[in-house]
């Protein structure tokens, strides 16, 4: 799935010229996935080409593609799509190219039937996530998170040897472009043995991630080898934690996060496969010297040689206010998944390690990507350091933001609206990009 092949060559074009176009996410070598749905019509499987989505249950109704496609590919999920064989997910790629590509042999004004502009389309979830995981990879949001409650002990000691995690909720997760309302909750009694009180949400945050989608699953009682690994992933895609601090302040002892991230969790429409990937992968995290290395079933030399993903990642905010008065969104931060401890084969790997059967459309969240400086924190608790604390860190640099309406943020107002970008470049290949995650925050709806 790593290798490198005719679908990745930076010189290939397509006959779609939008595709060929510099600042499009979805030049002929990406080929991401999706689930879109026109008026009146049932829900189909795509793939983005410049600003079209070809539709796959019309190419297999037109003969497009080999007949063992054609059941899945006529789906109004991915699942069967992400269950197909390593192979077999390498041969549809060839052929989507193929039909895509510039001097194409297949006949164009056929191909054109099975077209359709994004901008006509409503992108729905991609899959049916039966599971959703969420975990702790950057070491950078591990220790600022870390530092904020236990200033003196940032990570507990077993955060270099186990990828952390916590089993999320899959009914609350949603596509880009839906609104939620913001949570209500118990937050925590203003003084020691105090009663608690309920609310809506007042330390509303967002969570820039990467989510992977697992591919074919494994039995109940096995296992997945690091080696294995990513032939069970099936693709990336933006994903957004929305997380309540203040109602996890309060729940998440002991057993961890609960109702402070179940209620909205939402993933850009597309799926970029992992074989699309392919010229980006990179060394995985350099652990500082001193660090201890991963327990064996979690190493191979081909995980540390090009386990990581080279991917770049930002998330603007746009306020109410900036939307009426059509401010364009502003850049909080912007970030890498090479910030990861873990490498994505590493995480599903742990994950499956007891005998955890995964399953097709399974979801993994990488955790808050976070980097070393200011600038490449992947939340508003992190920007603005606990910003919203009564009792700040000691030390700590509680710096809200200012919006350029003057409007200052410590975590999120009602209307805002917070969207993630994803791309990867680099000198020898053609840019690829993940589209958009966004979300806005509709006003509590129960004013407790
Ligand atoms: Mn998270």
């Amino acid at each position: 799935m790593n290798t490198l092949n005719s679908t990745h060559e930076p010189s290939l074009t397509s006959w779609i010229e939008s595709a060929n176009s510099k600042e499009t996410d979805f030049p002929i070598q990406n080929l991401p996935f999706c689930v879109f749905q026109l008026l009146d019509q049932p829900p189909a499987i795509g793939v983005g080409i410049g600003d079209q989505i070809l539709n796959l249950r019309t190419c297999a109704e037109l003969g497009l593609l080999s007949d063992q496609f054609n059941d899945a590919a006529s789906q109004t999920t991915l699942n069967a799509v992400m269950a197909m064989s390593p192979a077999d997910r390498t041969l549809l790629r060839a052929r989507l190219s193929e039909l895509l590509a510039n001097g194409t042999t297949a006949d164009k004004s056929v191909i054109e039937k099975s077209l359709v502009f994004q901008a006509n389309a409503n992108l729905l979830m991609p899959c049916h996530v039966g599971d959703y995981t969420d975990f702790y990879a950057s070491i950078y949001h591990a220790t600022n998170v870390g530092t904020m409650f236990r200033p003196t002990n940032p990570l507990l000691p077993n955060y270099k040897h186990i990828p952390i995690g916590y089993h999320g909720r899959a009914s609350s997760v949603v596509v880009s472009g839906t609104s939620f309302h913001r949570p209500v909750g118990q937050l925590s009694p203003t003084e020691e043995g105090g009663i608690p009180t309920r609310g809506p949400c007042k330390l509303l945050d967002y969570e820039l991630e990467v989510a992977m989608f697992v591919a074919q699953g494994n039995e109940l009682g096995n296992s997945i080898s690091i080696a294995d690994a990513e032939d069970h992933i099936f693709g990336m895609s933006l994903l957004n934690d929305w997380s309540a601090r203040d109602i996890q302040k309060w729940e998440y002892q002991p057993l961890g996060p609960f109702l402070a991230k179940s209620f909205a969790t939402t993933i850009s429409p597309w799926i970029v496969t992992l074989e699309a990937l392919a010229p980006f992968r990179c060394r995985e995290f350099a652990r500082p010297e001193g660090d201890p290395q991963p327990l064996d079933y979690l190493h191979s030399d081909e995980n540390s040689s090009s386990g990581g993903v080279d991917m770049k990642l930002e998330v603007f905010l746009c306020s109410e206010k900036m939307n009426q008065q059509g401010i364009e969104p502003v850049k909080l931060s912007s970030g890498n998944f090479t910030n990861m401890y873990w490498t994505i084969a590493q995480l599903l790997t742990h994950h499956s390690s007891n005998g955890c059967n995964m399953q097709s459309g399974d979801m993994l969240g990488s955790g808050t990507v976070s980097g070393l400086t200011r600038d490449s924190r992947g939340s508003l608790l992190e920007l603005t350091w606990d910003g919203a604390s009564d009792n700040p860190v000691p030390g700590s640099q509680r710096t809200p933001i200012t919006l350029p309406t003057g409007e200052e943020r410590k975590f999120l107002g009602d209307g805002d609206e917070v969207i993630l970008k994803g791309y990867c470049e680099s000198d020898s290949h053609r840019r690829i990009g993940f589209g958009t995650c966004k979300g806005k925050i509709l006003p509590a709806k129960v004013e407790a």
